[in-house]
C-alpha cells in the first residue's frame, strides 16, 4: 500500500515471524495450505516491485529527532524517517515443560483456530490454568471427544468448570508434567511427575504473549496488555510511530494482521499528504 503510494520504504526485519515453525498457513483465504516461509517469500516479490527495500536485521532503537523518526539496528545502521511502523508482532511464551519447545508449531500448538482441525478427532491435551487453558478446553471440546486437561499442578476450575468436565467426560490431570516425549519430531508422550506417560496427539499450550522487546516501550508508547496500544487509525501516544498487527492485538490472524495493516497505511499516507499540504502552505 504504502509502496504504491509512491512512499520511500525500508522495512528492516528480524526474520522470525511467530508462525515460522508452522508447516502450513490456515484462514487465509486463496492461499488455505502455502507454507509460512513461502508466503512470506510471495510477499517479499509483491512489495519489491514497487520499490519497498527489505534490510534483514534487528532495529535495537528507536526515538523521535524533531519531526522525524530515527531508528538504529543492532549492527549500528541509522535511518531516518517520517513515519515509522511498528510491525514488530508478539512472543509466544511456553509453559516451562522440558520438550515443549522442540514440538512447538506442529504438535504442541496453541491456537485453536490455526489448528483445532487437524486435530480433530484425535487425543488431545491442553495444558495450562487459567482463562486462556479454559478458553482452549471450551474450543478444544467441538473438535474431539477425547479431551485432557493438564494443569500441571492444582487445574484451579471452579465448580461452573468443574461440572462441565465432568459432564462432558473431560479428563483433568493436575499431577506436574515431567517433560513431554518426542519420536522423530512427532509428541511421542506426556511424561507425568509419577512416571506415567500419557499418549496424546496434540498437546494445545496455553503460552502468554508479551511484545518481542523493549523498544515499544523505550519509545514511551502505551502497551495495554500485550498490545501497543493505538487508536482506531494505528497512531500509537508517540507522534510519528504507528503499530499494525498483532504487535497491537496479539489475537490477530495472518488476515487480521495485514487487514489492519493496510488501513493503517492508508491512514500514515494521508497524515503525510496532510503535512505536505501544510508545508507547501506554509513556503
Ligand atoms: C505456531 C503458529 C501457527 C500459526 N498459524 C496460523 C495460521 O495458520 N493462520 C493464521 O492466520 N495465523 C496463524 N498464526 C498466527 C500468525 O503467526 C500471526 O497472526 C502473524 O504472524 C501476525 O503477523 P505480524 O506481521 O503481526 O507479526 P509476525 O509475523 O510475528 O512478524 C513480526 C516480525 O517482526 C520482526 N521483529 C520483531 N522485533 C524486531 C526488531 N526489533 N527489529 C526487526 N524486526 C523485528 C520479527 O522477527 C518478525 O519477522 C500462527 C501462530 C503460531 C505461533
Amino acid at each position: 500500500m504504502l509502496g504504491r503510494a509512491r512512499r520511500t520504504v525500508v522495512v528492516i526485519d528480524a526474520g522470525s515471524p511467530r508462525n515460522r515453525d508452522a508447516d502450513a498457513v490456515h484462514n487465509l483465504c486463496g492461499q488455505e495450505g502455502v507454507a509460512p516461509g513461502r508466503l512470506l517469500a510471495r510477499g517479499r516479490q509483491d512489495v519489491s516491485r514497487y520499490g519497498v527495500e527489505i534490510v534483514p536485521g534487528e532495529v535495537a532503537e528507536v526515538r523521535r529527532d524533531g519531526a522525524h523518526t530515527v531508528s538504529r539496528t543492532a549492527s549500528g545502521d541509522v535511518l531516518r524517517a517520517r513515519a515509522v511502523v511498528l510491525a514488530t508482532g508478539v512472543v509466544e511464551d511456553l509453559p516451562a515443560v522440558a520438550g515443549l519447545a522442540a514440538l512447538w508449531g506442529r504438535d504442541v500448538v496453541s491456537c485453536p483456530y490455526c489448528h483445532g482441525w487437524e486435530a480433530r478427532d484425535k487425543a488431545v491435551a491442553v495444558l495450562g490454568t487459567g482463562p486462556r487453558a479454559w478458553r482452549q478446553v471450551l474450543l478444544m471440546r467441538r473438535y474431539t471427544e477425547d479431551l485432557a486437561l493438564l494443569g500441571n499442578g492444582p487445574a484451579g476450575l471452579d465448580d461452573q468448570q468443574l461440572e462441565y468436565v465432568r459432564r462432558t467426560g473431560i479428563a483433568v490431570e493436575e499431577q506436574p508434567v515431567a517433560r513431554v516425549r518426542s519420536e522423530d519430531g512427532h509428541l511421542a508422550g506426556i511424561e507425568l511427575a509419577d512416571g506415567t506417560v500419557l499418549a496424546r496427539d496434540v498437546v494445545f499450550a496455553a503460552t502468554t504473549r508479551r511484545q518481542p522487546s523493549g523498544l515499544a516501550a523505550e519509545l514511551g508508547c502505551l502497551i495495554e496488555v500485550a498490545g501497543v496500544g493505538t487508536d482506531p487509525a494505528g497512531r500509537t501516544s508517540v507522534p510519528g510511530v504507528w503499530a499494525v498487527g498483532s504487535a497491537t492485538d496479539p489475537s490477530l490472524t495472518i488476515a487480521g494482521s495485514a487487514g489492519h495493516a493496510t488501513g493503517v497505511a492508508i491512514a500514515i499516507n494521508d497524515a503525510l499528504v496532510d503535512e505536505d499540504l501544510a508545508l507547501a502552505l506554509r513556503s
